[in-house]
């Protein structure tokens, strides 16, 4: 058996006819730059997360580096985040030459330890960046707590957890902005790059809605510094059409991984490997299902001997990446970012995974641990 990673052909498949129709709509239209489809689907997700403001932009990197523009962000200022997380969360940081600074994970939700937080703070901390990895909620109760007492605007990385729940708010609706991807992995998964901003706030609306096309209000007149970033008519159809079995897809995801947890369970496993924890309040979207093992390295050669696609989302620690060298952070400044970096492996939990394919991944990985 064969089980990949993720599965993207057997998505569209499914899809297909309804995808084809609403393609060949915007190619009769001719008109491929914001409009119509993109209005639809930022009325649509605002909705869904639950905020008065959607704006689409070209990507989820975009909406993190838009929503540091629209603070205003100057050389030297400081956003503090994680250091276990994709590049984007920290790379637009340092593009506007702001500093990241670190503040480490909790070991069991690889989310920001915001018991940290606090101690990180300093009169240049301009934004907290926290970041929903995996498809669960960091803890935002606590995060905005201190947010507000110090005034300091949070915005929220949703981009692996669109449809995460925190006591009955969705990811995306607790910061000042939350940003969005579309990158064909995520749950909502475009045909190319896409991303979008949500936010409570009008004027901040406003401002990004500038921001996304050079800061221009009207043709030719420049009201700020912005950049090209918009989210293209194509793609907004595609996906509004995808939306519509986002919620049947989440529910699969949700499945598959309780399925592994009863599997792993029957098999003896608990004491090998680390689901996922999903910790109380929160419903989890699994983008990943990642689990934890000290033998992490062989059980990844093992699965892939077995046709198991498996992955390591982060093996280094953003604190310890060459291009950070000059931040002057050490090995060991991050103890959790860091050991998870050695024990992660992220497993298949894509929503068209059926019952044997869940059974087999189950089986191997228990064959591995037999055979140690
Ligand atoms: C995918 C992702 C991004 C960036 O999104 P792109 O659309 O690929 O630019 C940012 N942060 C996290 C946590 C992501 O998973």
């Amino acid at each position: 058996m064969n089980v990949p990673l993720l599965d993207l052909k057997t998505q569209y498949s499914r899809i297909q006819p309804e995808l084809m129709k609403v393609i060949e709509e915007v190619c009769a239209q001719q008109s491929f730059i914001l409009g119509a489809y993109v209005e639809q689907l930022e009325g649509t997700l605002a909705k869904f997360i639950g905020v008065e403001h959607a704006i689409g932009v070209a990507s989820g990197s975009d909406a993190l580096l838009l929503s540091l523009m629209e603070l205003d962000l100057q050389p030297g200022d400081e956003v503090i985040t994680v250091p276990f997380t994709f590049f984007a969360s920290t790379g637009v940081i340092s593009r506007l030459h702001a500093r990241p600074v670190f503040v480490d994970i909790c070991a069991d939700t690889f989310n920001l330890n915001p018991t940290q937080l606090a101690d990180k703070i300093t009169p240049r901390t301009k934004a907290i960046l926290p970041v929903h990895l995996f498809g669960q909620c960091a803890d935002m109760e606590a995060i905005n707590e201190v947010a507000n007492t110090h005034g300091i605007p949070v915005i929220e990385d949703a981009c692996q957890a669109i449809g995460a729940i925190q006591h009955g708010t969705k990811a995306g609706a607790f910061g000042r902005t939350g940003c969005f991807s579309f990158f064909p992995s995520k749950n909502l998964g475009a045909f190319g790059d896409g991303g979008l901003i949500t936010t409570h706030d009008a004027q901040v609306a406003e401002r990004l809605r500038l921001l996304r096309v050079h800061g221009s209000r009207s043709e030719y007149h420049h009201h700020l510094i912005g950049m090209n970033s918009r989210l293209d008519a194509l793609q907004a159809a595609i996906l509004h059409v995808k939306y519509q079995h986002l919620a049947d897809w989440t529910a699969k995801r949700q499945n598959n991984a309780d399925t592994y947890r009863q599997l792993f369970h029957e098999h003896g496993l608990d004491n090998h490997v680390t689901l996922p924890v999903v910790t109380p309040g929160n419903i989890h979207v699994y983008n990943q299902l990642t689990i934890k093992t000290p033998k992490r390295d062989a059980l990844s050669a093992y699965l892939t001997e077995k046709s198991i696609g498996n992955r390591i989302y982060y093996p280094v620690p953003l604190h310890l990446q060459e291009c950070y060298e000059t931040l002057g952070y050490h090995k060991g400044d991050f103890p959790v970012a860091e050991q998870a970096a050695q024990e992660v492996l992220s497993l298949p939990i894509y929503p068209e995974l059926t019952t044997d394919q869940l059974t087999y991944v189950a089986e191997t990985i228990k064959q591995f641990f037999d055979q140690q």
